[in-house]
């Protein structure tokens, strides 16, 4: 990732700053793509966006499906497409309650 440790340390003074705003659940899920393209692109996310993140860091379901999405993000644009039943593959795997 191209995000530098400085750029890391300004998102997380503006995540403390945002607090108030919290983003929900649904809010994670419309924005989650665009928040892993930003963040995949090195780009600072907006202030929209640093609400999701600070969602992520607190709600366990919503972070692991963005670890999912940002992987297939990342296979995108290394042209290591997955299949589709790849990708429910590891959706079902992640969703699955431990055996
Ligand atoms: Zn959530």
């Amino acid at each position: 990732m191209r995000v530098s440790r400085i750029q890391l340390e300004k998102f997380m003074v503006k995540i403390a700053r945002t607090r108030e705003e919290e983003a929900s659940c649904d809010d994670c899920a419309q924005l989650s793509a665009q928040l892993v393209e930003v963040l995949l692109r090195g780009d600072a996310p907006n202030e929209e966006l640093l609400s999701i993140l600070q969602h992520l860091e607190q709600c366990v379901p919503c972070s692991e499906e963005f670890l999912v999405l940002k992987d297939c993000v990342r296979m995108e644009l290394e042209q290591n497409w997955p299949t589709l039943d790849e990708m429910w593959n590891k959706l079902d795997q992640r969703s699955a309650p431990p055996p």
